[in-house]
């Protein structure tokens, strides 16, 4: 899954939300979220952010953005 980390606080750009082909962004508290259930890790979103806040979670100590993520996403 890729997830949404810290540089997308107030950030006001929704271009990741209109390119995902599985509309798996939700509005989170201060950040999108992305749910990582709903992910299909295609990746198109990530160079879409001007944040660079968009990161695959297979980068090194990221469970806690996909926790992040799952418990924003899943709140509504
Ligand atoms: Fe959507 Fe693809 Fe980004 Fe996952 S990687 S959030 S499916 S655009």
């Amino acid at each position: 899954t890729y997830v949404v980390t810290d540089n997308c606080i107030a950030c006001k750009y929704t271009d990741c939300v209109e390119v995902c082909p599985v509309d798996c962004f939700y509005e989170g508290v201060n950040t999108l979220v992305i749910h990582p259930d709903e992910c299909i890790d295609c990746g198109v979103c990530e160079p879409e952010c001007p944040a660079d806040a968009i990161r695959p979670d297979t980068e090194p100590n990221m469970e806690g953005w996909v926790e992040f993520n799952r418990k924003y996403s899943e709140q509504w």
